[in-house]
């Protein structure tokens, strides 16, 4: 048998905690690095799970390994994410907390695969249980569903997730799953019409016309590859890329069903999606006044029309001209070729962004209970987007990154709150741990009448010339000097260079980063011409009708802008996850290859300090790292000392005074509480774990 020492030597340790140099980068990288080669993906720090993509597949997750796990206590096994939901179940089922598994990292990382894990392994959790096939199997078949609208193929991740996720899983008083609700952030719309070279649009367009039927196509009036149509067209797909995208197809065909969509609303679903495709092939010519105008004979718009069931003319003149009502003047105006080309995206990505809207809410309807359950409770699934920092940041990353702020604030809170609960339920002395609290970078965001949100949203309310540059001015002049805003005009010489005019900085958590205002103006305004929505309100297609029918034309109130529905919508999931007891999968990415047992210490380098480990790292050690109940304690270790050795009389907490002194652990070193004992660094009872999990 293996010495426990060289065992260690091999694989590292399974928590964090445990490192020597816990305030060492070096030395976590290392650990992470070695299980890793290993083929040990996952790591504690106390009751936060890290994983590291192994990029194969590694038979952790089989029914063996699933039942490893049942009612198990972390440390009781190795490291996993079923660890992690078993934990959240039972503290569901037993001890009616509600809870929440919050996985972040960055794109390619695992985030997804990992909720998936979770997902099975409560459904295999609850087989035991009557009546639950059905809504399992759709919750489960939400997936494939969902990420066939929802993913696409990027340069990070083959099957990379375009929005984010929040998914309730709602259990009976029996502990069986009866329903679930799904909440989705920020579909990245922009890819409906254009991706950067090597990428795809979303998986839906390839799928349908590799997989489609010869009816259904003709029906659609789709004929030949993507690269025929103008938003597809980018990447050319290998034969084998058609062959996987048809055999996905029959999932997805499969999962409509399961979901209970009925035939005709498939067929309207797909007229939706090739009515995008038809309209990207819409072409513009410039009439002799100079203006855009589509051809009688253009197909395109005719398809479209057709499959909407819109009439052509409108839908022609709503595409080319737009009509604007000033101090009740009616004045319609035509477009020139890049303002109808602006439109006509628009129109794409509108339609697909509330299509995809549509789909989430018909889902949640055939995820809903069959009846209302006063005793029901919930686990929510958390995957979204981790920090991003690019080379160039717009918009898009400006959201994503306030959203992990907004994480970040809910993590030191709900963590400080509940060891404080928990500290005071035992009767122990609670000990204030120094953090970096970011809430004055939340503040700079979101902040009324003051953050960068309003400054950005007054900017885009403002009648008349406003600009990019012109909103950025507005943030430099009232943002100047605070802590965590860089502006261009103040950087000194050296580092100009680094920002340009059209830039500022923000100084996150995770680190600086420089933000573009590039388009800022116009993706936060978001704006489709009435003309196009009243058109897209009449048409025949239920769904597409539906979609745009909400829209309340009349009224003359702006919308809302993109910013600040997001940030409403955030501010809601923040409510909803306040109010559960939360568990935490930090996933990392190796390397930028999708390659396995390659390990990039620098990339790790840069998520282990995106995440805030080091960080968590050191609140954990600060504090009691370890604690059990007694009952539990003691029937754990009782063999480590002829006192308890085979049994106990007595109360379980004088069993456990015995075992401490028999570990021989210094008074500083762990406190009794009233129903658990609390240690600071148990070293000794890792050491113990290691020596039976290698037996
Ligand atoms: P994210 O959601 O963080 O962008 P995904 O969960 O989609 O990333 O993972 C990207 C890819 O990495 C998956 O398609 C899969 O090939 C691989 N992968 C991720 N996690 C695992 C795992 N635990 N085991 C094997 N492969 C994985
Ligand atoms: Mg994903």
């Amino acid at each position: 048998m293996e010495h426990a020492l060289q065992h260690r030597e091999r694989v590292g340790v399974q928590d964090f905690v445990l490192l020597e140099d816990f305030r060492s980068e070096a030395a976590f990288i290392d650990n992470l690095k070695k299980r890793f080669h290993e083929n040990i993906i996952y790591t504690y720090i106390g009751n936060v799970l890290i994983s590291v993509n192994p990029y194969k597949n590694l038979p952790i997750y089989t029914e063996e390994k699933q039942k490893l796990y049942y009612k198990k206590a972390f440390f009781e096994a190795p490291p996993h994410v079923f660890a992690i939901a078993d934990n959240a179940y039972r503290s569901l089922i037993y001890e009616h907390r509600e809870q929440c598994i919050l996985i972040s990292g960055e794109s390619g990382s695992g985030k997804t695969e990992a909720s998936k894990k979770v997902l099975e392994y409560i459904a295999a959790r609850t087989n035991h249980l009557r009546h639950v096939e059905n809504v399992k199997d759709k919750l489960l078949q939400s997936n494939p569903l969902l990420e066939a609208f929802g993913n696409a193929k990027t340069h990070r991740n083959d099957n990379s997730s375009r929005f984010g996720k929040y998914m309730d899983i709602q259990f009976n008083y029996e502990g069986a799953p009866e329903g679930g609700h799904i909440l989705n952030y920020l579909l990245e719309k922009s890819r409906v019409v254009s991706q950067m070279s090597g990428e795809r649009n979303f998986h839906i367009f390839y799928q349908l016309l590799s997989g489609g039927d010869q009816e259904l196509l003709k029906h659609l009036r789709l004929q030949g590859t993507p690269e025929v149509y103008k938003y597809t067209t980018d990447m050319v797909t290998p034969n084998s890329q058609k062959m996987n995208d048809a055999e996905q197809f029959r999932t997805v065909r499969e999962a409509m069903k399961i979901i209970e969509i009925a035939e005709n609303e498939q067929t309207e679903m797909f007229e939706i999606v090739a009515s995008v495709l038809h309209l990207g092939n819409v072409k513009f010519v410039q009439n002799d006044k100079g203006y855009a105008e589509i051809l009688n004979h253009d197909a395109n718009s005719g398809n479209v029309a057709e499959l909407l069931k819109l009439n052509t003319t409108k839908l022609r003149e709503a595409l080319t001209s737009r009509t604007i009502e000033a101090r009740g003047d009616v004045v319609t105006t035509p477009l020139d070729l890049e303002q109808a080309k602006y439109a006509r995206d628009a129109l794409a990505k509108a339609l697909y962004e509330k299509h995809f809207r549509w789909l989430v809410s018909r889902v949640n309807s055939a995820l809903a209970p069959k009846e209302k359950d006063p005793r029901a409770s919930v686990i929510g699934i958390l995957d979204i987007y981790g920090f991003e920092i690019f080379p160039k940041n717009s918009f898009e990353q400006f959201c994503i990154n306030f959203c992990n702020e907004k994480l970040q604030q809910l993590f030191i809170q709900l963590t400080l709150k509940s060891e404080q609960e928990e500290y005071l339920r035992e009767g122990i002395e609670w000990e204030p741990v120094e953090y970096f609290n970011n809430i004055i970078i939340c503040d700079l965001i979101e902040e009324r009448h003051r953050g960068i949100i309003s400054i950005l949203d007054d900017e885009c309310l403002r009648p008349g010339d406003a600009t990019d540059l012109s909103f950025l001015e507005k943030l430099s002049q009232r943002l100047d000097g605070h802590a965590h805003y860089k502006s261009h005009q103040k950087v000194d010489s050296r580092t100009q260079k680094l920002m340009g005019r059209d830039e500022f900085c923000l100084v996150h958590y995770a680190g600086d980063v420089t933000y573009n205002v590039n388009t800022f103006i116009e993706k936060n305004n978001d704006l489709l011409f009435r003309d196009l929505q009243s058109v897209m309100a009449s048409s025949g297609n239920n769904i597409a009708g539906d979609c745009f029918k909400d829209l309340n034309l009349a009224s003359k109130k702006r919308p809302e802008t993109a910013i600040t529905q997001f940030k409403n919508s955030l501010n809601e999931l923040i409510k909803i996850l306040s109010s559960k007891e939360p568990s935490y999968i930090r996933c990392i990415k190796p390397n930028d290859f999708k390659t396995p047992m390659h390990f990039d210490d620098k990339l790790v380098s840069h998520q282990v300090k995106y995440l805030g480990l080091m960080e968590n790292l050191r609140v954990r050690r600060a504090g009691f790292a370890y604690r059990r109940t007694y009952e539990a304690f003691l029937e754990r270790y009782k063999c480590l000392s002829p006192d308890t050795w085979p049994n106990f009389r007595g109360p379980a907490r004088e069993g456990v005074q015995k075992l401490v002194e028999a570990m021989r652990y210094e008074k500083e070193e762990f406190r009794m509480g009233n129903t658990k004992i609390f240690i600071r660094f148990p070293k000794t009872l890792f050491d113990t774990e290691d020596a039976y999990q290698i037996k």
